[in-house]
């Protein structure tokens, strides 16, 4: 019996219509039938609203990715903010000095670090690139999950019943996919929430990226294309409880001290809001004819900005996977196939998850000695040009295996 799709994804978050926008768009996989369930899809907000709390830092790899799939040109019209040089400093340092790590993209000879982007515009461009390139996006959710031979059966929140030969959970972190599929998660909760508002700054950003490690946790202060900035504050639940409740005066203060005045006074232009932070990772990432990508099989913390990045390579690993078996006479969703793509991802996401929650624990504490350690790696790291050339090619995603949909000669094909 013939399915109704080739792929179901479910969760349309940017994520998922990353991923059906370059099933869409990549030769080997564009004749799939694809389609995505998300009940809450994004729209491209008008050119005069203003910027949305929730933003990311992109890397190259991921910006590759959305040029491939030809959302780039929206999501850079909703003001996506270039950064050039990124400054990291611990408590008891200073940004300009000791216990400081700076990063330049002039010494890498690129042209930036990244992209600070607003979520909803990548999510609504991917979406909307997804659509041209033929993906069905259906406004409902997944209920439901019947796994077959030849088919996963899903059932959507109307009680639809579809079927499909991959289902892939992109469902976020509480992921209904995960759950239903019975796969377990490791992990723990960070005590600490983030507390994210935009600022307005007395001095210019300068296309930097700021980032003080307190022993309470990071505070970043990322640039933004209006000239203010985006503050991303993980700090304990009751700190962040009472920063999002302060009056205006009263949190300009907090926050200016907090980052040790770099940018001089900062005031805040929006609401605030606050998420709690989870280190999170699925204890298989596939069942047979299901596969997790992005926040469904993996939560790091956001000091290094990696969430949505290492979720984008994700996807790329799974259309280059899956565009293999076709060519090689298989199905989207062949075991062979899934089982190379869980070796890939965990691969790559153990190191990286593994390197952000030392960084974490490394830096919330108070203890003296390890402070005096930290300044001190900080101060050698940031002389040892090949270990800063690593680390900076790690963050932007230009290391490690590479998947063939984003690598950078992709373009020209
Ligand atoms: C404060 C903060 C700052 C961050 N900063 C960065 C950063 O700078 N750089 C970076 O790379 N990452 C960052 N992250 C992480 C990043 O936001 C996440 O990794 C990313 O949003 C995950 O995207 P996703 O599509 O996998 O999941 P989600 O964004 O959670 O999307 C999941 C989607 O699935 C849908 N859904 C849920 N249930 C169902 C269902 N049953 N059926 C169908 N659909 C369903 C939801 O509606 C949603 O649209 C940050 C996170 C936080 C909290």
């Amino acid at each position: 019996m013939k399915s109704d799709f080739d792929v179901i994804v479910a969760g349309g978050g940017m994520v998922g219509a990353g991923l059906a926008a370059l099933f869409g768009c990549y030769r080997p996989t564009d004749g799939l039938r694809v389609a995505v369930l998300e009940p809450r899809p994004a729209a491209l907000p008008a050119a005069h609203e203003p910027l949305d709390l929730r933003v990311s830092a992109l890397s190259r790899a991921s910006q590759v990715l959305l040029e491939r799939t030809g959302a780039w040109p929206e999501v850079l019209a909703r003001g996506a903010s270039p950064y050039a040089r990124m400054v990291v400093w611990d408590e008891r340092g200073t940004p300009g000095g000791e216990g400081a790590i700076r990063f330049d993209a002039a010494e890498l000879g690129e042209p930036d670090l990244g992209h600070i982007v607003e979520n909803r515009a990548v999510q609504a461009a991917l979406t909307g690139r997804a659509v041209r390139h033929g993906v069905t996006i259906l406004r409902t959710g997944l209920d439901a999950l019947e796994v077959r031979d030849e088919a996963v059966v899903i059932t959507t929140g109307e009680g639809r019943r579809l079927s499909a030969a991959l289902l892939v959970g992109a469902d976020g972190g509480e992921s209904a996919v995960r759950r239903l599929a019975g796969i377990g998660t490791r992990g723990w909760d960070y005590g600490q929430h983030a507390v994210v508002a935009h600022l307005a700054t007395e001095r210019p950003h300068a296309q930097t990226a700021w980032q003080r490690f307190l022993s309470t946790g990071p505070l970043a202060l990322l640039p933004l294309a209006d000239g203010r900035v985006s503050l991303v504050w993980s700090t304990t639940p009751e700190a962040a409880e009472e920063l999002t409740r302060l009056d205006e005066a009263a949190f300009s203060e907090r926050v200016t001290v907090a980052s040790a005045g770099v940018l001089g006074r900062l005031e805040p232009v929006t609401r605030r809001g606050a998420f709690p932070l989870r280190l999170m990772h699925a204890l298989s990432y596939t069942r047979p004819r299901i596969a997790l990508v992005g926040d469904a099989a993996h939560g790091v913390h956001p000091l290094a900005g990696q969430g949505v990045n290492l979720g984008f390579m994700d996807c790329a690993a799974l259309v280059e996977v899956t565009g293999d078996a076709l060519a090689g006479g298989g199905d989207p969703g062949e075991a062979r196939s899934l089982r190379r793509y869980e070796r890939w991802r965990k691969a790559e996401n153990l190191p990286a998850m593994a390197l952000m929650d030392g960084l974490q624990r490394l830096f919330s504490n108070d203890d003296p000695m390890l402070s005096w350690a930290r300044r001190t790696g900080l101060f050698l790291a940031d002389r040892a040009a090949p270990l800063k050339r690593v680390l900076i090619e790690r963050a932007m995603g230009l290391a490690g295996e590479i998947p063939r949909p984003v690598a950078r000669e992709s373009l020209a094909g």
